[in-house]
C-alpha cells in the first residue's frame, strides 16, 4: 500500500532533479543561517552555488555527531526559536544530547513520512495501532504516533513498560498493529508464551519494528509467536526520527525516502563512497528539514545500498537493515568486520538456540577474533564428529559473509561462563 503514490514511485530522472533543487535550497539555508556549517563550507572554500549536481556534494565536509553535540542546544537550529514547534533530544545526559528543533512544516513532513512507512508494512485507517515506544524527548513515540494518525488508524499511545498490561491492552483493545522495537516485540512474544495467552486471542496482522539492528531469524521467531508480518524501520533523530526508510511488505530492505534525504554509504576509514551492495557507514543529507538541516551527518549506522529494483514498484532504493555500529567495527586481516554482523549470522545458522561468545583481542594493528560456540543445541549434540561439523559450517558461513577466516571452537555445553544466566555475547580484550 502507497501512502503518497505520485513520490514513492517517482521517476527516477524526475527525482534526481528534485533532489539537487532541494539540496541547493537547503545548502543556501544553511549557508545563511547557521554560522557553523558557513565556517565549515569556507573552510573547504566551496559555497552553496558551487554545487551544481549531485556528485559535487561529495565536494562538502561532513557533520559528525561530536560536532552536533558540541552546538548544545540550539547552535545549529537554521529558524528562530519562534519558528520552532516542537524539539526533541536524542537519548544520553542532557549535556550531551543533540537537541533537534522541528517547524509546523517538519512536524508535517515527519508525519507523511512516517505514515510511508506504516502504510508500506499493511496499516490502514481500519487499523489499531499501539505504540509501544516512549513518549518523551526521544522521537519514537511521537513520530510514529502522528504517522498513525495521519493514516486514520485508531492510536493506542501505550508507551512503554508493564508488558501483562500491555497485552492486556492488545486482547481487549483489539490492537492489529503493534509498533515498537523488535526486542520489546520479542519479549511480549515471549511473555504470550509464557503465560499459554492463544494467538488466537488477540487481534495482531502487522508489527512494524525499528531503532536497533535486530535479525532475520529474530523476524523468523516474532512473526511465527504472534501471526503477524512483521516489518522494519529506520530513522535516527539528527535527521528526523523515524521516517528515514522503511520495509515494504517484500521484506527485503528499506525504501529511502529519497525526495526528502540524500543518502551516501562510505568507507569509515577511507572516508570514499563504496560501490552498491558493499557494507559500510550510513550518510545523510536532508533535502527538506527547515529547522533543522543536516549536511553530510555521518550516522555511524552500517548498511549498504541494495543494488536491485523492488517489486513494489517503489523506487527509492533500499538500504540492508542496519547491521551495527561503526564504532564496533573490527579489522581482520585488513577486512572490515562487525560483532553484531557475526552475532546475527550466528543466530541464522544455530536458529535463534545458539549460545555463543565472540572473543576479540589484539595483536600488533591486527584484531583476533575467536567464536566459540557451545554444542546444546538439538541438531547438534552429541558427538565429536558433529561438533567439529558444526565448527566447520561456522567457519565456511562467515568466510563467506564477511570474506575473512575466523578461528571458531566448539565447546561444552554450559562452557561458557553465564552472567545472570546469560551468555555475554562479545567479550573484548582490547580495552582491557
Ligand atoms: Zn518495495
Amino acid at each position: 500500500m502507497y501512502w503518497e503514490p505520485d513520490k514513492e514511485c517517482l521517476d527516477r530522472e524526475e527525482l534526481e532533479q528534485l533532489q539537487i533543487e532541494r539540496l541547493q535550497s537547503t545548502l543556501t539555508r544553511v549557508y545563511a543561517h547557521v554560522p557553523f556549517y558557513r565556517k565549515k563550507f569556507d573552510f573547504v572554500g566551496v559555497l552553496p552555488e558551487d554545487i551544481e549536481s549531485l556528485s559535487d556534494l561529495a565536494r562538502l565536509p561532513f557533520t559528525t555527531k561530536d560536532e552536533v553535540r558540541g552546538n548544545y542546544p540550539y547552535g545549529m537550529f537554521a529558524v528562530p526559536l519562534r519558528e520552532v514547534v516542537r524539539i526533541h533530544a536524542t537519548s544520553g545526559t542532557v549535556e550531551t544530547a543533540a537537541v533537534v528543533g522541528y517547524t509546523r512544516n517538519d512536524i508535517k513532513t515527519w508525519s507523511n513520512l512516517a505514515a510511508r512507512l506504516l502504510a508500506a508494512g499493511g496499516v490502514t485507517k481500519d487499523d489499531v495501532v499501539q505504540i509501544c515506544f516512549a513518549y518523551g524527548l526521544s522521537t519514537g513515540g511521537f513520530g510514529l504516533h502522528y504517522g498513525a494518525e495521519r493514516i486514520g488508524a485508531s492510536v493506542i499511545p501505550a508507551s512503554i513498560g508493564n508488558t501483562a498490561r500491555q497485552i492486556k491492552i492488545m486482547k481487549d483493545f483489539k490492537t492489529t498493529a503493534l509498533v515498537s522495537t523488535p526486542s520489546y516485540a520479542m519479549l511480549v512474544a515471549d511473555t504470550i508464551r509464557e503465560k499459554g495467552v492463544p494467538v488466537s486471542a488477540l487481534s495482531l496482522k502487522y508489527g512494524l519494528f525499528g531503532a536497533e539492528p535486530w535479525s532475520e531469524e529474530m523476524r523468523r521467531q516474532i512473526q511465527d509467536t504472534l501471526g503477524i508480518v512483521a516489518t522494519d524501520n529506520y530513522g535516527l533523530s539528527e535527521v528526523l526520527g523515524p521516517g528515514v526508510s522503511g520495509e515494504c511488505l517484500e521484506r527485503k530492505g528499506l525504501h529511502i525516502n529519497e525526495d526528502h534525504f540524500l543518502a551516501e554509504v562510505i568507507d569509515p576509514e577511507t572516508l570514499r563512497p563504496v560501490p552498491a551492495g558493499q557494507m559500510g557507514e550510513l550518510v545523510i543529507t536532508t533535502l527538506t528539514r527547515e529547522a533543522f538541516p543536516m549536511i553530510r551527518f555521518r550516522t555511524r549506522d552500517l548498511t549498504c545500498i541494495l543494488p536491485e529494483s523492488c517489486p513494489c514498484g517503489r523506487t527509492g532504493r533500499r538500504m540492508s537493515r542496519v547491521a551495527g555500529r561503526t564504532d564496533d567495527m573490527l579489522v581482520i586481516k585488513g577486512a572490515h568486520v562487525f560483532p553484531s554482523h557475526i552475532g546475527a549470522l550466528l543466530q541464522e545458522i544455530g536458529g535463534g538456540e545458539l549460545c555463543y561468545q565472540i572473543v576479540i583481542d589484539r595483536r600488533g594493528a591486527m584484531d583476533e577474533v575467536t567464536v566459540l560456540v557451545e554444542a546444546d543445541g538439538g541438531a547438534f549434540t552429541g558427538q565429536e564428529r558433529r561438533q567439529a561439523g558444526l565448527a566447520d559450517a561456522i567457519r565456511k558461513k562467515l568466510a563467506h559473509e564477511l570474506g575473512v577466516t575466523v578461528d571458531v571452537k566448539v565447546v561444552e555445553k554450559e562452557a561458557l561462563s553465564r552472567v545472570e544466566g546469560k551468555v555475554k555475547p562479545v567479550v573484548d580484550h582490547r580495552k582491557l
